[in-house]
Formats: structure tokens, sequence, C-alpha cells
């Protein structure tokens, strides 16, 4: 009997090729990293905002907590981490994010409790390919969720409180006030200078713990490199408009390490001029990032980070050039304007409130369908993330404006920013089908067809 061979689908995704220069740079980090404290560094780790400027001009190592977790996530080695959270207590319904941090913690503390080596226990080294070094203190910087708020906390206590921990306090930006609006209105203004005020409080505990004074023209020096890196980027995004598309989320998506925590410097600015100009080129030469693009989509959700290279050949597969999300478009750097260089902490610290989980649903609402319209979009994909309520709270609300003020659906899928378990292809993929052929018949009426709901 003939075997019947099934073929692969044809992968009709075409991914930037500088990303893979993002990787190298990405992992040149994690390894100095784990070497920081033999070349007698401090490790501070630290959750939320990108404080990394900060760190880097108090000559401090950083750990960012969500990085690591994803960078698990993304090489498939975040099990005995998540499996040590769980043995310690942390229930699975728990940010997926902070319980595999929070496992790394106590992985952590078992290895320096046994070699006193300092890092991951060594049983469990190999197996998570990493090796990273334990805190010397804890900064937190969460806006928008009170699970990231307490992330640290927690770590704190998992460590015996024996650590110091300093707590950036950041208020919700609700956005109902009469002259409330995105970057403006009196509540933005108060909030933007309580945290710069605790940003300097933080300068003063970053002397305490290093015994040095602060390098402020270091700090201005690495805001400068992350203000040009920033507006490349913004041009790089603004570029992406173009039909076909030249790069999608996707490619963004694996650029998002290095304007999170990579240092300020001269590469950084470097990386995202080759990214923009990769970008360029292929507007200029006709290359498209999806082969015979169809649809335009919005993507909102954290990333899937166990999914990247699945989903955007899934999607491409499909013709769907996904363009647009909250956590590209409104995250990190992402309004380079408000940073001066020769000043930077009142900046920063609006970049800190701006977290895409930290607005009320009227901003959130303004953000999407601007980039929404601005991206020529057909619908929404929403990554009803398990772990992540920050983000999923107000995603039935953006739906429903999308539907009522564009006349554009959207769809629900279930999945998680770190684990692979929560992911349902087949609702995914139903769904996803259903919406384009509902795209397909509102282009030949003209409108949505009657009765196709925007919420699956
Ligand atoms: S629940 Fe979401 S926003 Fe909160 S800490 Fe986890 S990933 Fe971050």
């Amino acid at each position: 009997m003939l075997e019947t061979i099934e073929k692969p689908a044809e992968d009709k995704s075409n991914r930037l090729g500088i990303t893979r220069v993002g990787g190298r740079l990405i992992s040149e980090y994690w390894e100095d990293l784990f070497t920081a404290r033999e070349r007698g560094k401090k490790i501070v780790w630290y959750n939320g905002g990108a404080l990394n400027p900060m760190f880097q001009a108090a000559g401090l190592a950083w750990c960012h907590g969500e990085a690591f977790a994803a960078r698990l996530a993304a090489q498939r080695v975040e099990g005995p981490a998540q499996l040590a959270g769980a043995e310690y207590g942390y229930n699975a319904e728990l940010c997926s994010y902070s319980r595999t941090h929070l496992g790394c913690s106590v992985l952590t503390l078992q290895g320096t409790e046994g070699d006193q080596t300092g890092v991951v226990g060594a049983h469990d080294q190999e197996v998570l390919a990493a090796k990273l070094p334990a805190p010397d203190f804890f900064v937190n910087n969460y806006a928008g969720c009170s699970t990231g708020q307490q992330w640290d906390g927690i770590s704190y206590r998992v460590f015996g409180k024996k650590l110091p921990i300093f707590n950036i306090s950041h208020p919700f930006l609700w956005g109902n006030r009469p002259d409330a609006g995105y970057l403006r209105g009196e509540e933005w203004e108060d909030a933007s200078k309580f945290v710069a005020e605790q940003l300097r409080n933080l300068i003063e505990f970053l002397e305490q713990q290093t015994g040095r004074p602060f390098d402020h023209d270091a700090l201005c020096e690495s805001m400068t490199h992350i203000k040009r890196a920033a507006e490349l980027r913004r041009e790089g995004l603004a570029l992406c408009k173009a039909k076909p598309a030249p790069a999608t989320f996707w490619d963004w998506i694996a650029s998002v390490a290095p304007i999170n925590f990579l240092p300020g410097n001269q590469e950084l600015v470097d990386y995202f001029a080759a990214v923009r100009d990769e970008i360029s080129d292929r507007i200029d030469n006709g290359v498209s990032a999806v082969k015979d693009e169809k649809y335009r989509l919005y993507f909102d959700g954290i990333m899937n980070w166990n999914k990247l290279g699945f989903l955007s050949r899934k999607f491409a597969e499909h013709g769907v050039a996904v363009l647009a999300g909250r956590y590209i478009q409104n995250a990190f750097w992402q309004e380079p304007h408000l940073i001066d260089t020769s000043d930077p902490i009142l900046g920063m610290a609006q970049h800190y409130l701006l977290c895409p989980t930290n607005h009320g649903a009227k901003t959130l609402e303004y953000l999407t369908l601007r980039d929404c319209e601005e991206y020529g979009l057909d619908g929404l994909v929403f990554h009803s993330t398990r772990t992540c309520r920050a983000f999923t709270g107000p995603q039935r609300l953006l739906a429903k404006a999308a539907q009522d003020k564009l006349g554009i659906p959207s769809i629900f899928f279930e999945g998680d920013v770190a684990d692979a378990s929560f992911y349902k292809d087949g609702i995914l993929e139903s769904r996803l089908v259903a919406m384009l052929e509902a795209i397909d018949v509102r282009r030949e009426r003209g409108a949505l067809p009657d009765g196709f709901s925007a919420i699956a």
C-alpha cells in the first residue's frame, strides 16, 4: 500500500534578516550577566519599566525578571524553574513570568545554600541553559499590574528578607477627568512628577548599594543612545504602514529585548538603524514580509514567547500580515520626544507610566483605534493571555470599540506569556479562518455580514 506523505505547509513568512544580529547581542548580554560577579559587579534583579540606563550609569549588572522568564520560554527550558516554583507553592494561575522567575529565585537560593556558587542550582544549570547570578538587591518598577508590583516583594521573602529592596509606586492613569488624555492633563503631569521624584530617591539608594556617587553624565549618555535607538525604531514602525507590509509585528517582537534592556550605547543605535534600513530597502525593492499579503491584522496581548516562530508562520500561511499591537506600538520608549537627554529623569518616569497596562479604557481605546486606522487593519486578534489579567482585563471593551466605531471584527484565543500548556491551536485556527472568511464577505458586500459577532 502506498503511503501518503503530507507535505509541510509552505512558509510564507519572510522575516527580517537583521534580527539575527539582535539575537547575537541578546546572547552576549546574558553571557556577560552570567559572569558579572566574577568581574566584581554587583547584581540587581528588577521588574517592570526599563530601568537599565540607571543601572548602567551606576556600574551594575542587571537582570530583568520578565526578560529572563521570556528567554527561558523562548528556548523552551522554562520547565525546571516553573516546577521549582510549583513545589514552593506558586499556583499555575499565577503570572507565568513571575512564576518562572520566582522558581529561579528558589533554584538560585538552593545553589547558594549548596556549594556557594551563587548561581542557579548546579543540578539544573544544564537544563536551564543559564547561570543566573543571585541578586545583591531588588528594584521593582512595575506599573499597571498588582502581580508585577508584588513580584520583587515575594522574591525578597524567598531570599529571607536579607537583601535590600526598593519599590517604585506608579499611579494608574485612569484618564477620566475632563482634561485627561494621552500625554496630557493634570493627572498625567502630577503622576509624572511623582514618579520622577522616586527615581531621584532611587539614585540615592543605588549610591548606598554601590558605595560610590551616581554618574549623572553616564545616565545622560546612555539615554542619548536609547532616545536615538527609539527614534529609529519608530521610523521603522511607521514604514510598516506600507502595502504590502515590509516587516511585521513578529519582527518587532524579535527586537523587544534590545530596546527593553540592552545597554544604551552606539551598538544599540546601529542595530535599530540597520532594522530601519532593511525595512526601507525592502520597500524600495518591493519585498514583502508575507507572501501574497491579503489581510492586515492587529495583535493584542503580551507575546506568547514559546510560539514566536510558529505564530509568524501560521498567520503568514493565511496571507495575514500582523502589523500592530499594544505590546509593540505602545511600549518600549515609544515616545522618544519626551526624553530630554540633558536631564532625562522626567521623560524616563513618563515612559514607565506609559506601560500599556497602566491606562484606563478611554486611552487604550484611543491608542488601539488609532493604530488600526493608521495601519489600515481589517481585524484584531486578542491573545487572551491566561495568567496576565492586566493585559486581558480591557480586551472585550477594545473589541467592542473596534466593532462599533471602525466596523472591524475580532477574535480571541487563549495562550500565555511563558507557559505553553495554555495555548490551544485548534481554537486560534478555527476562529482565524472564520474571521478571514467574514472579512472576505465584508469586502464583497462593502460591510460586515449581518449577525457576525466581533467577539467569538
Ligand atoms: S500578570 Fe502580566 S503585567 Fe502582571 S507581571 Fe505578569 S506579565 Fe506582567
